[in-house]
């Protein structure tokens, strides 16, 4: 039978049969699959030398003959090393393999070989440390310049991935290719062809890096297509027309006790001229933390509510979404605008027009008569199925939908991960502000720290205190996800406890702490809030339930415990529950490690701006972990490339003008072939 990349994995030939189920876990089932399972990275085994001219330390190719090989147990540890000797014109080095006997029966003695590794130094002198090898002959693929690694799992390495890739990738000249040559021509990218040989077998740096960005171009590319056309889906909707009232909105600003920022008036301009229109709005207000993000969606909601329309106002915890509704509460009832309450437990929402809740009113199949607007703090993926759950069945309306971010993420990756959304930005502090202090504190500091806290409380303010989870429990370690969150949970629970003990029974134990951490009931965590609230606890111990938009204006010190275990971007959301009083705010940033954790700390001391920090943050940890996995799911292979702001914007044309041209893309077949696989796999 003739091989073809549809071939599934198991008919192709060349491959051992006890590996299948391996690759199989790796998500390769076809030869296909095999060419598109890509390095994470690559070893640089360019530096070809001559044995006498080889130092220890580094990384070197070495070209030779093999005198002498042998293998043997070790005494103690009972591990099998394999040693040669090898040889060239200039002298002889050994390589040692540790556990890995079967290279005796690979290379022969007097064979011709190539070595890549690293120079160690032994008892015996200096020698070659684990190397790649193979023999001379034909193209090498283990040694000598670029070699791919993958990331490799359950017992597949990455020789074992070279060799069967070498295997099929002669096939790949009968992959389509998905990007046109217009396209590809356009942006200066190389042919599939090219590319998958690249990415695999690269020559050079310039070779692998070219290669990566086509397939970056092509993910960036699809991301875009998709975003584009969910946006076109979205639009075919009727949404209620929610008249645009200027002088509702001239009294609702009047009412406030502070001036809207120009900011904040640009975007309830925006927000406000979507709603007036028959199609469903999308929208995401960003806005760092205290830029005021939810007087803005309170209005949009006194705008509905007046049109006669219902507004559902919905947050990730409970205690935010009481706060959103004492917020609602405090600006709208002078408009006479009734407001309810609605969580998993509690349910005040029968009547009222203006409900807030937190996130599980879309799970708990409520629906509502009249939606006319859903406001979500951090939650941006909210598709029209969703909105059409809320909607009492048999309307022909679904809502319009804005989602409040507080994670000032940079507009090209907005572009990439909401590109479906459109974008209003508060840019803008309001004005009477003062920066907030920000001190990195190691344990000299430690002292003068908490007689600062002292003083605030003293002065009638108030602390809070962040823990961070202590042992981080290895995710893989645990057998579900589910019980990989209760160890977090536990974790946090236990640093809380303690930190808790530590302060009300030592240094502040004249002072009134309290504390708050994931294990405590629903009803136990609003109390201890809305005693924090009243005044009548002056130090919080808590864990980062924190981060997320509690507005508690007499707040003046954040203090964080084992800061460096944050991301910057998250520090700079704790620091965000500070400084919104009038008066001068502090935030201590506890650290017992120094060097590259205190100098990214310093980041945070020095950056006030929010978009500043979450670009370093993006750069220092990646998207993935910027945005943290259980919050956001997008995978790191989908944010691959989103670091180069042309190629994004680059992707997004294409896209955009692809779908001008063609938008059922009917005369793109491999396009929307491969769209829809992407839609399937990556939409979560
Ligand atoms: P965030 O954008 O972080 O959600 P909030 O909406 O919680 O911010 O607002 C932070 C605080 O600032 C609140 O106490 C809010 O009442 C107040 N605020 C909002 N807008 C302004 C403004 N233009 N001037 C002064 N204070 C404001
Ligand atoms: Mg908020």
């Amino acid at each position: 039978m003739a091989i073809s990349i549809h071939t599934p994995i198991q008919d192709a030939g060349r491959i051992d049969k006890r590996i299948l189920p391996a690759l199989k876990r790796l998500g390769i089932e076809t030869v296909r699959d095999l060419l598109f399972h890509f390095p994470s990275r690559y070893e640089d085994f360019s530096n070809e030398k001559k044995i006498a001219d080889v130092f220890l330390g580094e990384t070197v190719t070495l070209r030779g003959t093999v005198e002498k090989i042998s293998v043997h147990r070790t005494f103690r540890k009972r591990m099998a090393l394999t040693e040669a000797v090898i040889r060239d014109e200039t002298g002889n080095i050994k390589a040692v393999w540790f556990n890995q006997p079967f290279i005796a029966k690979n290379v022969s003695e007097g064979s011709a070989v190539l070595v890549s590794g690293k120079i160690a130094k032994g008892p015996g002198g200096n020698y070659l440390q684990n190397p790649s090898y193979e023999r001379v002959g034909a193209r090498a693929i283990h040694t000598g310049g670029l070699v791919a690694v993958y990331p490799e799992s359950w017992g597949i390495t990455s020789r074992w991935l070279r060799y069967l890739i070498s295997q099929f990738i002669g096939l790949r000249a009968h992959i389509k290719d998905s990007l046109k040559d217009s396209v590809r021509v356009r942006n200066q990218l190389p042919l599939l062809g090219d590319a998958l040989y690249n990415i695999h077998f690269p020559k050079t740096k310039k070779d692998a890096e070219t290669a990566e960005r086509r397939f970056s171009f092509e993910n960036l590319f699809f991301i875009q297509l998709r975003a584009l056309r969910e946006r076109g889906r979205l639009k075919q909707n009727h949404a209620p027309k929610i008249p645009l009232d200027v002088s509702l909105i001239k009294k609702f600003t009047a009412s406030l006790p502070f001036p809207f920022t120009d900011a904040q008036r640009r975007s309830l301009w925006e927000i406000a001229s979507d709603m007036a229109k028959p199609s469903p709005m999308n929208r995401l207000l960003e806005g760092d933390v205290g830029s005021g993000k939810t007087v803005v969606a309170a209005a949009a909601a006194l705008l509905a509510a007046r049109a006669g329309y219902r507004a559902v106002f919905m947050a990730p915890t409970e205690i935010l979404a009481r706060q959103h509704f004492a917020t609602l509460e405090k600006f709208l009832s002078p408009f006479g605008v009734s407001l309810g309450f609605c969580t998993g437990a509690e349910k005040r929402a029968d009547r009222a027009d203006i409900v807030a809740g937190t996130h599980a009113l879309i799970q708990k199949n409520i629906s509502f008569e009249n939606l006319g607007l859903v406001v979500v703090d951090e939650q941006h993926r909210f598709g029209v199925r969703e909105r059409a759950h809320l909607v009492k069945n048999g309307s022909e309306e679904i809502p319009h939908f804005l989602s409040m971010s507080a994670t000032p993420i940079p507009r090209t990756l907005a572009l990439t991960v909401y590109g479906d959304l459109d974008l209003s930005i508060l840019d803008e502090m309001p004005k009477y502000r003062k920066a907030v202090i920000t001190k990195v504190i190691d344990s000299r500091g430690r002292a003068d720290a908490y007689q600062r806290i002292r003083e605030e409380v003293l002065k009638g303010r108030q602390v809070f205190v962040i823990c961070p989870r202590i042992d981080l429990p290895d995710p893989n370690a645990s057998a579900t996800k589910r019980a990989y969150q209760q160890k977090l949970l536990l974790s946090e629970v236990k640093s809380v406890k303690e930190e808790y003990k530590k302060l009300s029974e030592g240094v502040f134990k004249d002072l009134r702490v309290s504390m708050l951490h994931g294990k405590m009931k629903a009803k136990e965590k609003a109390l201890v809030m809305e005693r924090f609230r009243r005044q009548e606890s002056d130090i919080l111990v808590s864990t980062s339930v924190v981060e997320v938009g509690i507005d508690i204006p007499n707040a003046s010190v954040m203090m964080i415990e084992g800061a460096e275990r944050f991301g910057l971007a998250q520090l700079h959301q704790f620091r965000g529950r500070v400084g919104r009083g009038a008066d001068q705010s502090y935030c201590f940033l506890f650290s017992t490690e120094d060097g590259i954790a205190a100098r990214r700390l310093r980041a945070v001391e020095e950056a006030k701006n929010g978009f500043e920090l979450a670009q370093k943050d993006l750069e220092i940890r990646g998207p993935g972990d910027f945005f943290g996995t259980a919050q956001s799911g997008f995978s790191r292979d989908l944010l691959k490339g989103v670091s180069d702001p042309e190629l994004v914007r680059a992707a997004r044309r294409e896209a955009i003008e692809i779908l001008r041209a063609d938008p059922a893309l009917s005369d793109s077949p491999e396009i929307k072939k491969r769209l829809a696989e992407f839609e399937a796999v990556h939409w979560e």
